[in-house]
């Protein structure tokens, strides 16, 4: 007797649709069954007109617990990612206090966060100057990345220069840490910004400017250099630019070890909805403009970019709000996006462009997955996987308003946005814990370490 049997579902897998039912035993996948097959189970669930996807990871989000509550806590985080079909969640080391720089900071946030998540969540580990020797420790513990500035983020955060970063593929290399990065030329900013500030340009388009490009470029360039140097390996977080997806596609042609992401909001958002609208809009990298926008979706199509994640980035509302003297440059550089990345993407995507639902599944489970360590229990409905499941009705027409947010502080980039196809089900080990928008009680989510098949 199966614990719960999937039928009629249309199963998205990397490169097709089928329809197939899935048996659930004790939280894993125990069958995958082409057609209707009866199979006795407690509980059945009929995905007719659905499709059934890996359940979706998104490996970039800031939760914000333990230190910056103020802005949001795990246990709405997870909340809000569970309502938006996300499965699992990769939770970065800032924003936190202290930051995760060691194994047994580590230790600390598992035990704190025990019992808070609605879903399964993992741990990026901090990267900065004065952690260069706890690495393999942090590793060890089961940290699935570590994240790494090139321009400095402010707070207790500190950025690495090119030779640490250098040291660091080395190092890293070692034992198979995966090292992601910020990419924004520190040198450049600071001098811009500096300037702008100093001549009292402090708006929207000043901060645009103020954060080209040419940084991002920079910054990127310089990592495949050492990559090549090194022979290392390296993430790239939230690519915004299609000149700088063009120049990680040929570092991947030359056969160097480099994977990258995008985010939601490059894809939806220019940097005129921050002119016209204002910090709503504000991240970094900046939104570009919409030939850019439009470009860069052509290294979503070819796998350039192999991970759509959220950033989700949240604040308290005084936060978001443009300074006195700093104007835009003081307010906070974030959105929020973790509840409504995969409906977005979704209908831009699929609906609207017409891709197959396979790119979905791909880029924000498969991929997601195998980057971080993951594969061998999530991000592939197979036999002995976690049954980690997101249930999409393609007919689903939505609007994202304000009050359906579950975040702590109810304003996103993404409100005002509607489309058709959303998450209708989101399923964690083989419990539901969310249905048409509804969560269920309980937090069940688990931690999930580094556990790559050697
Ligand atoms: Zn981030």
């Amino acid at each position: 007797m199966y614990d719960l049997l999937i039928k009629n579902a249309r199963l998205v897998t990397a490169d097709e649709v089928i329809a197939a039912a899935v048996a659930v035993k004790d939280g894993k996948v125990a069958a995958v069954l082409a057609g209707e097959t009866p199979v006795p189970a407690r509980q059945v669930l009929d995905l007719t007109g659905k499709y059934l996807l890996p359940g979706v990871i998104d490996c970039h989000v800031h939760f914000n617990e333990p230190g910056y509550t103020w802005r949001e806590e795990f246990a709405q985080g997870s909340r809000a990612a569970a309502a938006g079909g996300v499965t699992t969640v990769i939770d970065m080391p800032m924003q936190n206090r202290p930051p995760v720089i060691d194994r047994e900071v580590f230790a600390r946030k598992a035990e704190l966060l025990q019992g808070k998540s609605a879903i399964d969540y993992g741990f990026w580990g901090a990267l900065i100057k004065t952690n260069l020797d706890k690495l393999s420790g942090l590793q060890e513990a089961g940290t699935l990345a570590f994240k790494c500035f090139m321009c400095n983020p402010g707070q207790d955060y500190t950025a690495l220069d090119i030779a640490e970063i250098e040291q660091v593929l080395v190092t890293l290399r070692e034992f198979d840490g995966l090292a992601g990065f910020h990419c924004e030329d520190y040198a450049m900013i600071e001098r811009l910004q500096t300037a702008s500030l100093a001549t009292g340009k402090t708006g929207r388009r000043d901060y645009l400017a103020a954060r080209p490009v040419e940084a991002e470029l920079k910054a990127v360039n310089d990592i495949i250099a050492l990559l090549d140097k090194t022979e290392g390996r390296a993430h790239i977080c939230h690519v915004s630019h299609p000149a700088v997806a063009e120049a990680i596609r040929q570092a991947k042609v030359k056969g160097l070890d480099i994977t990258a992401e995008t985010c939601v909001h490059y894809l939806l958002f220019t940097g005129e909805d921050l002119v016209n609208e204002g910090p709503r809009f504000k991240c970094s990298p900046p939104l570009r403009t919409a030939a850019d926008r439009k470009k860069l979706w052509d290294y979503v199509l070819d796998g350039t970019l192999d991970c759509i994640c959220s950033d989700h980035s949240p604040c308290a509302p005084e936060e978001k709000a443009e300074a006195s003297e700093t104007g835009t440059f003081g307010a906070w550089g974030g959105i929020s996006g973790v509840q409504t990345s995969l409906q977005a993407f979704w209908d831009l995507a699929i609906t609207q462009k017409g891709a197959d639902p396979s790119l979905v599944a791909r880029v924000m489970s498969i991929n997601p997955a195998a980057i971080f360590g993951l594969d061998g229990v999530k991000g592939t409905v197979m036999p002995g996987r976690d049954a980690d499941f997101t249930v999409i009705d393609p007919q689903k027409n939505w609007e994202i308003t304000a009050d359906e947010l579950l975040y702590k502080h109810k304003f996103s980039a993404f409100t005002g946005l509607s489309g058709t196809g959303a998450p209708v089900m989101t399923i964690v080990r083989g419990q539901v814990v969310m249905e048409d928008g509804r969560l269920r009680d309980g937090c069940t989510g688990q931690l999930v370490r580094r556990c790559r098949e050697e």
